[in-house]
């Protein structure tokens, strides 16, 4: 599986995907603190549990964007097309 850390539900070495995102605590002065909340899908556990890999993903899907390019690799690239090393 993962191999990262067993079931935090069930202790066995069954987590197949460990799904980390975007959530916000409100930390003791009352100030929103942006953080991973992570959630683990077991093969044990979550065996035909549709519903609750649905509930993880969705919110992650809302907030899914694609990477942003960097900017700094694609002038590299284009100054190593223009110099004959790429
Ligand atoms: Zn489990």
């Amino acid at each position: 599986m993962t191999g990262d850390r067993p079931c935090h539900r069930c202790g066995t070495d069954s987590v197949v995907a460990v799904l980390r995102l975007p959530h916000t605590w409100t930390n003791a002065a009352g100030d929103p603190v942006p953080v991973i909340r992570e959630v683990h899908l077991c093969a044990h556990c979550d065996a035909g549990d549709i519903a609750r890999l649905t509930r993880a993903l969705l919110p992650w899907l809302d907030r899914a964007r694609p990477p942003e390019p960097d900017e700094r690799a694609w002038q590299a690239d284009v100054d190593a097309w223009h110099r004959g090393d790429l």
